[in-house]
């Protein structure tokens, strides 16, 4: 799919009519809002923003909830036993997830398709995988998008889920009000195997797999955790995550991580920070557009289109530092401004 030509008005799709269908909670207008935000063709970023500006007014009343833990922790059996109990109890589940990875299978999508089998044949869930393909600025733009979609629609817990790699936590934990690191007990140290960055950036710990043999090992590793983290956060008044065992096979301790979740929000909500917290989302996130902007923009650029191939290429080489590349990639992205049409 390519972008009309330059002045062409786009496509028109029925905002008004779209946004009212989301907010009836229609699964194909939701499905279909999400697709929408998903794009990156420049017609649909406009009429995403019209959406989404339509959607606003209704978007901010959910928990949300981020995921983290490396694969295999056992992040999609928790999210959907932990989802099917929220549903019993009156719930509507937003489930996306974030990973930019996911590349190399096509997408995590199958996988989470079978993993979260009972979520996602719930007509009180919507299971979103991450978009495949794309840079983490692409999908964390994305992700953001269909979180509010999903809000808009009437989904009141809204969990992230992200492979626990790195920089995509940060991304994450930039969206949601409690971040949740999924870890488990016995792969070696638990320390090293667990970036500490994450850990900084965790709401809440859980150790899954508190299950058959693995119960006191899970438990033997929560206790590490939690004096690990009494290093990583010394002092009387600070609030050091709680760090719990689970099970998501289970299901046992699940309903202990919940209310872990939903005390985090509530110490938030009392202390004022949750709006500061959203508000300072909110700033950030104008700032990560910009830069999105601009970076696609800058690609998208003819001179740098036709060249870069080969500037790259200098780059890897050696023939050229990085820093020359930037340099000549903002100059022709320059020059191309400059130019006339
Ligand atoms: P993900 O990669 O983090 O999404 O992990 P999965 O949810 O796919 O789980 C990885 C494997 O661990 C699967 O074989 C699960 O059945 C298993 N698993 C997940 N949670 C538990 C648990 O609480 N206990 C046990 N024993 N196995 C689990």
């Amino acid at each position: 799919m390519s972008a009309p030509p330059r002045g062409m008005p786009p496509a028109r799709l029925d905002v008004a009519a779209l946004a009212a269908g989301v907010r009836e909670g229609s699964r194909a207008a939701i499905a279909r809002a999400i697709t929408l935000v998903e794009s990156s063709r420049p017609d649909h970023r406009v009429l995403a923003s019209e959406l989404l500006a339509e959607l606003a007014p209704h978007t901010g009343g959910s928990v949300r909830v981020g995921i983290t833990g490396v694969p295999g922790a056992g992040k999609s059996t928790f999210i959907n036993a932990l989802g099917v109990r929220l549903i019993a109890r009156g719930s509507r589940v937003g489930v996306v997830a974030v990973d930019p990875s996911s590349r190399r299978t096509g997408g995590s999508i199958l996988g989470d398709r079978t993993r979260m089998g009972e979520l996602t044949q719930s007509e009180q869930a919507f299971v979103r995988p991450s978009p495949s393909g794309r840079q983490l600025g692409g999908v964390a733009r994305a992700t953001r998008e269909s979180m509010l979609i999903l809000e808009a629609g009437g989904f009141d817990v809204l969990i992230v889920e992200t492979v626990g790699v790195g920089q995509n936590e940060i991304a994450v934990s930039e969206m949601v009000d409690t971040f949740v690191l999924l870890t488990l007990a016995g792969a070696g140290d638990q320390l090293q195997g667990i970036k500490r960055g994450i850990l900084e950036l965790a709401d809440v710990i859980a150790v899954n797999k508190a299950d058959g043999d693995g119960e006191s090992r899970a438990r033997v590793a929560a206790r590490d955790l939690m004096g690990a983290m009494r290093l990583l956060l010394p002092g009387k008044d600070v609030r050091r995550p709680p760090v719990l065992t689970c099970s998501a096979l289970t299901g046992a301790g699940l309903d202990e991580v919940w209310e872990a979740v939903l005390e985090h929000r509530s110490h938030l909500r009392m202390g004022g920070s949750l709006a500061a917290r959203r508000a300072q989302q909110q700033q950030d996130w104008m700032w990560a557009m910009v830069d999105a902007h601009l970076e696609d923009a800058v690609r998208e650029t003819p001179s740098v289109r036709e060249r870069r191939a080969s500037l790259e290429a200098d780059v890897r080489e050696g023939r050229l530092t990085a820093v020359e590349g930037a340099d000549r990639i903002v100059r022709w992205y320059a020059q191309d401004l400059q130019r006339p049409g």
